[in-house]
C-alpha cells in the first residue's frame, strides 16, 4: 500500500476551530450546558477527542419533545411560502459555512475532505429543492356532485423523531430534516454518539433563521438516548437510518404506538459487469463503490459480478488499483481514504476478512489494518479484495461496512439476477453493459429500490432512494419524501 506524498499528520483542530468542541443538546432555541460532559467523539485520524458531549438523559429527551411540540402550531401554520423562505435561508447558511461544515464533518467521521465538500452541497440542494418542492405540493378536490366536494388537504404529522448513523451524519440528517421541516413538522434529532458535531452545528448555525423548538438535537448514545427518543409517546413519526437489527427495534417501537416509521438500512449491494460493458469506467466505479467512505456506506457496490470471460482481467486490474489508492489524512484532499470509524469497527471487518479466507474466498490483496508508522494514530485499513467468492460464503451475505469487495463469477444474465437477488437486502445496484435490452431487464429483475444503468451511487436530490426486502421501507431524497412526513385530510363540504 502506497500513501500519497504528503502523509505527515496534521494537528487535530480545523482552522481557527478550538478543539475539543463542548456540545450539549440544543433543545428550545439552546444548548443545554447546565451538567458536566460524559461523553466524548473522537477523531478517527487521530485518536484525539473533536469534542466533549452533555449526554441527554430521558429527562431532557423529554423536554426536547415538549420544545417541539410547543413550537408545532405555529410551524405548522406558516405558509408553505415561509417555509420555504426558511429553508432557503438555511440552505445559504450552510453554504457560507461550507468548508467548515466539511472540515468538521471530516474530522468527526474519518472521512476524506472531498467526500464531505460533496455531502454539504449536496444537504445544501436538498433543502434548495424541499423549499421548492413544498411550494408546487398542490392539494387536491374530488367532486362528488354539483353541491358536494372532498377538499384532500395535506397537513403534518406533529414532532419527528430523526435517528442518524455515523456515516454520514450531515447528509443523512438532510434527507430526513428538509422533507421534515418543509412539510411542517418540528423535529428531535438524535446523530449518532460517534458522530454528534455536524448537526449540533447545523442546529447552532440556524438558531437566528429557525424558530425555537423547531429543530432541537439530542445527544448521546443508542442504547438510552435513542432508545428515550423512539419510545417517547410524543413522536408522530420515526424516520430511522442504521442498521437493520437497530431498525427492527424502531419498527417495533413505532407500532407500539401506531405511529409511521422510515426505515432506510443496511445494504449488500450488487454490481454487475457484462462483458460488453465500458470496462474503464465500470472499473472506476468498482474502485470508489468500495472504497468511498471506507465502504462504510448502506449503498456500497460490495459485491462485484463479474461475467467469467473478464472475470480474470477485471480482478487483476482492480488489484493493481486497489494497491495504489492514496490513504491518509482526511484533511489531505490528495487523499481518496481516511480511517475507519474506530478500533471496533477494524476488529468487526478484520474478522470477517478472516471469516472469507475459512470459507475458501481467495484474498487477492489487502487484509488487515494499516501498520506503517504514519497510520498509527488511526483505523486504517488496506483496501481489500477477495475473488472466487460464491453467494453462499459469509462475506457474500452480510454487510461488512469495511474496503472489502467480494467478487462473484457469472456465466449468463441468469446467472447474474439470481445471485443479485440471492440476499436479504435490496438497497441499490447497477449493470454495466451496452446491450439497452440486457440493461433494461437486468435493472427490472433485480430487486432493489435504485438500479443504475452504467453508472454507480449517484443520489441527486429528486431522485428517490430507500431499500427493498431487509434494506428498509420509505423513500427520501425525492419530493415524494414529503408525503411521508404528511397525512391527509378528507374535508368532506356539502352547500346544499
Ligand atoms: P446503528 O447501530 O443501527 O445506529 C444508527 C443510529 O441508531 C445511531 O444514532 C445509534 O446511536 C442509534 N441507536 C442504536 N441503538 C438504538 C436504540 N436501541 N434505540 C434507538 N436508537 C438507537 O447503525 P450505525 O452503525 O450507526 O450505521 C451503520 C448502519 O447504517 C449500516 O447497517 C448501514 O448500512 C446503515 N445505513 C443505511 C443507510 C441507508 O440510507 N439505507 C445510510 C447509512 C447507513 P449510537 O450510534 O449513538 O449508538
Ligand atoms: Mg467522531
Amino acid at each position: 500500500m502506497t500513501a500519497s506524498g504528503n502523509s505527515s499528520p496534521r494537528p487535530a483542530a480545523g482552522r481557527g476551530i478550538s478543539m475539543p468542541l463542548e456540545l450539549a443538546s440544543f433543545i428550545g432555541g439552546t444548548c443545554r450546558t447546565d451538567r458536566e460532559p460524559t461523553g466524548t467523539s473522537m477523531n478517527p485520524a487521530t485518536g484525539e477527542a473533536v469534542a466533549t458531549v452533555v449526554e441527554a438523559d430521558a429527562a431532557e429527551v423529554d423536554a426536547a419533545v415538549s420544545a417541539a411540540r410547543d413550537a408545532y402550531p405555529a410551524w405548522k401554520a406558516m405558509s408553505p411560502a415561509d417555509r420555504a423562505g426558511v429553508l432557503l435561508a438555511m440552505a445559504d447558511r450552510m453554504e457560507a459555512q461550507g468548508e467548515h461544515l466539511a472540515r468538521l464533518e471530516s474530522m468527526d467521521t474519518g472521512r476524506v475532505i472531498t467526500e464531505t465538500r460533496d455531502d454539504v452541497s449536496a444537504t445544501v440542494d436538498q433543502f434548495r429543492y424541499f423549499a421548492a418542492a413544498v411550494r408546487t405540493h398542490e392539494d387536491a378536490l374530488v367532486w362528488h356532485s354539483d353541491t358536494s366536494y372532498s377538499m384532500l388537504v395535506r397537513e403534518p404529522l406533529g414532532v419527528v423523531g430523526v435517528v442518524i448513523p455515523w456515516n454520514f451524519p450531515f447528509l443523512i440528517a438532510g434527507w430526513k430534516l428538509a422533507p421534515a421541516l418543509a412539510a411542517g413538522n418540528t423535529i428531535v434529532a438524535k446523530p449518532s454518539s460517534k458522530t454528534p458535531v455536524t448537526l449540533s452545528e447545523l442546529a447552532r448555525l440556524t438558531a437566528d433563521i429557525l424558530p425555537a423548538g423547531v429543530l432541537n438535537v439530542v445527544l448521546g448514545p443508542g442504547s438510552s438516548t435513542g432508545a428515550a427518543l423512539v419510545d417517547h409517546p410524543g413522536l408522530r413519526k420515526i424516520g430511522f437510518t442504521g442498521s437493520t437489527e437497530v431498525g427492527r427495534g424502531v419498527a417495533h417501537a413505532a407500532a407500539e404506538r401506531v405511529i409511521p416509521a422510515t426505515l432506510e438500512l443496511g445494504g449488500k449491494s450488487a454490481n454487475i459487469v457484462f462483458p460488453d460493458a465500458p470496462l474503464d469506467r465500470a472499473i472506476e466505479a468498482a474502485r470508489v463503490g468500495i472504497l468511498y467512505g471506507q465502504g462504510q456506506v448502506c449503498s456500497a457496490g460490495s459485491r462485484l459480478l463479474v461475467h467469467t470471460d473478464i472475470y480474470e482481467e477485471i480482478t487483476a486490474r482492480l488489484v493493481s488499483d486497489f494497491q495504489r489508492v492514496s490513504i491518509g489524512d482526511p484533511l489531505d484532499e490528495s487523499h481518496e481514504m481516511g480511517p475507519l470509524i474506530d478500533a471496533s469497527q477494524v476488529e468487526t471487518v478484520s474478522a470477517y476478512v478472516a471469516r472469507g479466507t475459512e470459507e475458501g474466498a481467495k484474498l487477492a490483496c489487502g487484509g488487515s489494518r494499516l501498520e506503517a508508522s504514519e497510520y498509527a494514530s488511526g483505523s486504517y485499513f488496506a483496501p481489500t479484495l477477495f475473488r472466487d467468492v460464491r453467494s453462499d460464503m459469509t462475506i457474500a451475505r452480510e454487510e461488512i461496512f469495511g474496503p472489502v469487495l467480494v467478487v462473484i463469477p457469472f456465466d449468463d444474465e441468469d446467472d447474474a439476477i439470481r445471485i443479485a437477488n440471492d440476499s436479504s437486502y435490496g438497497l441499490v445496484g447497477a449493470v454495466w453493459t451496452r446491450d439497452l435490452g440486457r440493461a433494461m431487464r437486468v435493472a427490472r429483475a433485480v430487486e432493489t429500490g435504485t438500479m443504475w444503468v452504467n453508472e454507480f451511487n449517484l443520489v441527486p436530490s429528486h431522485s428517490p432512494f430507500g431499500g427493498y426486502k431487509q434494506s428498509g421501507y420509505g423513500r427520501e431524497v425525492h419530493k415524494m419524501a414529503l408525503e411521508s412526513y404528511s397525512q391527509i385530510k378528507n374535508i368532506y363540504v356539502e352547500f346544499s
